[in-house]
């Protein structure tokens, strides 16, 4: 392996994925790790550092710098994580301890602008001058970009799609409110919605795997839509509606060439992103509806980990 290889970590709210990646984005070692640590920084900490440290041990080679996307606003002056919701974060010197301890430059931005980074540079919104991205995980992420640039807002807090009223009387939010997008539109949405449908319809195929005493999680929805089931399938496809809802908004108010999806729920692809392009080329106005291109990421889930390698590289040139 040539030397120069890098460290990408994407920090989810449940999971962590380390990747060492080199200069031609080609991705040499993966770690995965649930995060299980719960409230305790510290203990969060320590898992970080040890899965970091796998990755560096499997790279067998030299390497120049880690990138950190992590859910939480981050301060880029201080490298600070400013606010979380997900994870006990809040603020922690982020950039400086984990420099401090792994003994590299080290270099941290919030991880759907990381996803959205790393998708204007070599992904689906390669080459475009205004694009969006949303990550459809435990929560909701987004990234902008305007005229080719990266937009973080006044305070690194633009972009937050998932916080968009999409219905005035929805279910409760994390954040507090009712009716988010993400609300709406994730993965534990997508388990209790198919709850509810497995009550309603007990002869349905989720009604089912309820009566079998299987847990209706929204990983369990998708691998029953997978496998064709009808009742798993319109639970997907009334998330896409809302999605669509969503994306029509962000259409209008953008003008954007290329949305990119991403995240753990993408898993379903076409499932979700038909009924949400339906839902956009109804409601979005012309000429922005039939400009919008509707994408799932090139990176898949792995975007917010090849973003933050890219900017890993980044303090690594001159
Ligand atoms: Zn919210």
């Amino acid at each position: 392996m040539a030397a120069g290889c890098v460290i990408g970590v994407d920090l989810g709210g449940t999971k962590l994925l380390a990747g060492v990646v080199d200069a031609r984005l080609r991705v040499h070692h993966r770690v995965v790790r649930r995060s299980r640590e719960g409230r305790d920084p510290d203990a969060l900490l320590d898992a970080i550092v040890a899965a970091v440290q796998e990755a560096r041990v499997a790279a067998e080679d030299e390497i120049a710098a880690v990138g950190f996307g992590i859910p939480s606003l981050v301060d880029q002056r201080t490298g600070m994580a400013a606010t979380t919701v997900h994870l006990p974060l809040q603020d922690i010197a982020f950039r400086d301890l984990m420099a401090e301890r792994l003994g590299v430059p080290v270099v941290v931005d919030n991880d759907a602008t990381l996803a959205m980074l790393a998708e204007h540079r070599a992904g689906a919104a390669r080459g475009v001058g205004t694009a969006a991205l949303l990550t459809l995980g435990t929560g909701i992420g987004g990234g902008l970009v305007a005229d080719g640039r990266l937009v973080h807002g006044a305070s690194g807090a633009a972009g937050e799609w998932g916080h968009m009223v999409v219905d005035l009387n929805g279910p409760r939010c994390p954040c507090g409110n009712v009716g988010c997008l993400e609300a709406l539109v994730s993965g534990s949405a997508l388990g209790r919605n198919g709850l509810r449908v497995a009550r309603e319809t007990p002869d349905s195929g989720l009604g089912r795997a309820l009566s079998q005493g299987r847990e209706i999680t929204g990983m369990l929805v998708a691998e029953l839509a997978h496998d064709g089931d009808a009742s798993a399938r319109d639970v997907i496809a009334l998330m896409g509606t809302y999605l669509g809802v969503g994306l029509a908004n962000m259409v209008n108010i953008l003008n954007p060439e290329v949305v990119a999806i991403g995240g753990g729920l993408i898993g379903v692809g076409e499932l979700l992103l038909e009924p949400a392009r339906r839902v956009v080329a109804e409601r979005a106005l012309a000429p922005s509806r039939d400009q919008v291109r509707i994408l799932p990421t090139r990176f898949g889930d792995a975007s917010g980990m090849m973003g933050a390698a890219m900017l890993a590289m980044d303090l690594l040139r001159p």
